[in-house]
């Protein structure tokens, strides 16, 4: 499933090839994704220009001066972006393609769980769209710390591991990043996340950040080519510390990694490092 890490891959890419540019033509092959694509979408962005490419979330908003484009990748899509010329004969899981002078997007999604809706900018804001407005902190961005993160996990008796997951105090920790940040910041999946220390959590913010800044740039390093647009999660899932590890030997005190199921994920640890 496309994390984070992945989706903000993607915009880099796209946006370095698309931004500032006029669109060409929507073509929308299957519009049954998780919800309907708008039949008028095509109409709504002919020859309009995109300004940039935001992320929120897991959500990609193209924004354009009359409304934002929101994109979400669901379980199993990706854009590839191909150079005028270069594009590949349609496969039975390309679902729209997004054409530009410069390049074409192409949206793919075997499992059709992703998502392409318009928002009119005369409908307001687009954070307070209602697959927006419950989304937690941004954790790349400067109001995510260790203050903030002791605030948000007040009253919250779930294990912190479960918390990280449900997305509305920080979104995209996923169950990758989740068992590496709390590896990386020393504590114990299963602890309650109202238990944790204000100092914990401010370790807890600085970890989430910086296991999340690895994996981007995992998959950062393959923006030079063209097309590619999925891989940052399994690229950074080879240099995974503790996920998909168990049973091999700690990278810092040489006991077995363990793995335990918390909510129907597993999550990897070791009881010698990750402490209550
Ligand atoms: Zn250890």
């Amino acid at each position: 499933m496309p994390e984070l890490p992945e989706v903000e891959v993607t915009r880099r890419r796209l946006s370095a090839l698309l931004a500032g540019r006029p669109v060409r033509a929507l073509r929308v092959y299957e519009r049954r994704l998780r919800w309907p694509v708008p039949r008028t979408l095509a109409a709504i962005l002919a020859g309009r220009r995109l300004r940039q490419i935001d992320r929120r979330g897991k959500y990609l908003l193209w924004r354009f001066e009359h409304g934002v484009l929101i994109s979400h990748l669901g379980m199993s899509g990706s854009w590839r972006v191909y150079p005028p010329g270069q594009i590949p004969e349609r496969g039975p899981h390309d679902h729209v393609d997004l054409s530009f002078d410069t390049a074409l997007a192409r949206l793919t999604d075997p499992r059709r769980f992703g998502a392409l809706l318009w928002h009119p900018a005369a409908e307001g804001d687009v954070e307070r769209h209602r697959l927006l407005s419950n989304l937690g902190t941004e954790p790349l961005e400067p109001g995510f710390e260790g203050a903030q993160l002791f605030a948000a996990l007040r009253g919250r008796s779930a294990s912190i591991k479960q918390v990280l997951l449900a997305g509305d105090v920080v979104v995209g920790v996923g169950n990758i990043y989740a068992s590496e940040s709390l590896f990386d910041a020393g504590i114990d999946p299963r602890v309650p996340a109202q238990r944790l220390s204000r100092a914990r959590c401010v370790r807890l913010a600085a970890a989430i950040r910086r296991v999340l800044g690895e994996a981007i740039e995992a998959g950062g390093s393959t923006l030079r080519d063209f097309t590619g647009a999925d891989g940052a999660e399994g690229q950074y899932a080879r240099q995974a510390r503790v996920y998909g590890r168990d049973g091999s030997e700690c990278p810092v005190c040489g006991r077995p990694i363990r793995r335990i199921i918390q909510g129907q994920r597993a999550t990897y640890w070791c009881a010698r490092c990750q402490r209550r």
